[in-house]
């Protein structure tokens, strides 16, 4: 199976309000700062009103965590803050001077002086509203603008707040909301969302259009290419987002409504999966013998949750005896210790026996709105794991989503299965450009 091409944006009638995001790898040193600059210039020069969103240059973000780290272990959150924003405010002003030579007035913001109003949880905090003014006076005078991503300011502490790791992304679709921009293009180091990662499977191919709740599961079932919150903003706002390389000039995936992704002609078949997605970081626990009555699960699951873990694929064992069951979930591999130790300490009051756990198990997800309406998908899914001798440990779905936990040293080969199985195997190997797809 092969797609189509897609047409590219069409804009009915004057200018086009877009919004730019740029990612780390696109604005990892002197040069591509440069590029990138050449190439928003050119957006302009097309008549557009830009507004860009920029991340932090290349691994600048971890670099300020180590130097925390080395500086103090345990720093308080608000400093955190103060200082990871720094990240996105020294390559949003680096950016602005390199437009500045290209001819063009271009104005870095702060996420706080953009208008980027958020809850007050520093290192996650949310955006609540946004308030663009400066960006429209801006916008206005025939500027370009540029904002530091991945930061606002809280409404009650009047503190700055970093919105979570990779939520420049989150930033883009927001403010092209707020702007009522046309469409929001979100630029990596890969030519957009493809069927699979394309360094696990080499003949992934890239998607024109896909569909914001796949998106939504892919995204949250281990697919880096984009921020969760950034997919979930977008299709609540219903802001069209198109995913592309900052490398090439091809276009990329397009998110939109489901409704508004053209079918093939009749005939030609609809691929039923979209794409296939993993997740290796994960861990497994068992919480043996806990007594089977009302309020025990939400015990144990509270326990988890409370000690600021989420929680994943859960599963709960028929009886075996009359009082007692077993519960099993997964974890992110960084947080079992945490999630024992929590548990440890409640065994008493929950009245389990013992917890047992794999620290080494991954998630393979297929996802595809096309499960709606064809039978016979999972037994397709479990039988090309079974061929590729792959164990299923837990399995969970959702209406367009079919996931199974199983051994981490498994996953690769269980995602090659299941994209061979689907048809959806290109003949054209995947352009990787460079990093991490941030
Ligand atoms: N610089 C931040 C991070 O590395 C935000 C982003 O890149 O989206 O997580
Ligand atoms: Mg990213």
């Amino acid at each position: 199976m092969t797609y189509g091409t897609v047409e590219p944006f069409f804009h009915q009638g004057g200018f086009v309000r877009v919004v730019q995001k740029f990612g780390g790898s696109s604005v990892a040193d002197a040069e591509s700062i440069k590029r990138v600059a050449k190439r928003i210039v050119d957006t302009k020069e097309q008549g557009n009103e830009v507004t860009v969103v920029v991340s932090a240059m290349g691994d600048t973000t971890d670099e300020l965590l180590d130097l925390a780290q080395r500086v103090s272990p345990k720093p308080r959150s608000r400093e955190l803050d103060m200082l990871l924003s720094a990240g996105e405010r020294m390559s949003a002003a680096l950016l602005a001077m390199a437009i500045n030579d290209l001819g063009h007035t271009a104005r870095s913001f702060t996420g706080s002086q953009a208008g980027v109003i958020t809850t007050a949880k520093h290192g996650d905090a949310r955006i609540i509203d946004i308030t663009p003014g400066r960006i429209e006076t801006a916008l206005g005078d025939g500027d370009i603008v540029i904002v530091a991503g991945f930061q606002g300011v809280s409404q009650s502490t009047k503190d700055v707040t970093t919105l979570g790791r990779g939520a420049s992304d989150t930033t883009a679709v927001a403010l092209a909301s707020a702007l009522k921009a046309d469409y929001c293009e979100i630029y990596s180091d890969v030519d957009g969302v493809f069927t699979a990662d394309p360094r696990v499977v080499p003949g992934a191919q890239q998607i024109p259009e896909i569909a914001f709740e796949e998106m939504m599961e892919l995204a949250a079932n281990g697919a880096k290419i984009l921020h969760l919150r950034c997919v979930e903003y977008a299709r609540r706002e219903n802001v069209p987002v198109h995913v592309r390389s900052s490398f090439s000039d091809k276009p990329g995936t397009w998110l939109k409504d489901a409704s508004d992704i053209k079918k093939k002609e009749s005939g030609m078949e609809n691929p039923i999966i979209t794409g296939v997605a993993q997740d290796k970081a994960l861990a497994k626990v068992t919480v043996v013998d806990v007594p089977d009555r009302p309020g025990e699960a939400a015990q144990v699951l509270e326990t988890v949750a409370g000690a600021g873990i989420n929680i994943d694929t859960i599963t709960q064992n028929q009886s075996v005896s009359d009082d007692t069951t077993a519960i099993t979930f997964t974890v992110p591999q960084g947080d079992l210790t945490k999630a024992l130790d929590a548990l440890a300490a409640a065994r008493e009051s929950i009245g389990f026996s013992k917890t047992l756990s794999d620290d080494s198990v991954g998630k393979v997800s297929i996802v595809g709105v096309g499960m709606r309406t064809t039978p016979g998908v999972a037994a397709t899914f479990f039988k090309a794991l079974a061929d590729a001798d792959v164990n299923i440990q837990l399995i969970s779905t959702s209406e367009i989503r079919i996931s199974v936990v199983i051994a981490e040293g498994d996953v690769d080969k269980a995602v090659r299965a299941a994209h061979t199985a689907f048809g959806l195997d290109g003949s054209d190997a995947a352009v990787v450009y460079a990093g991490t797809g941030r």
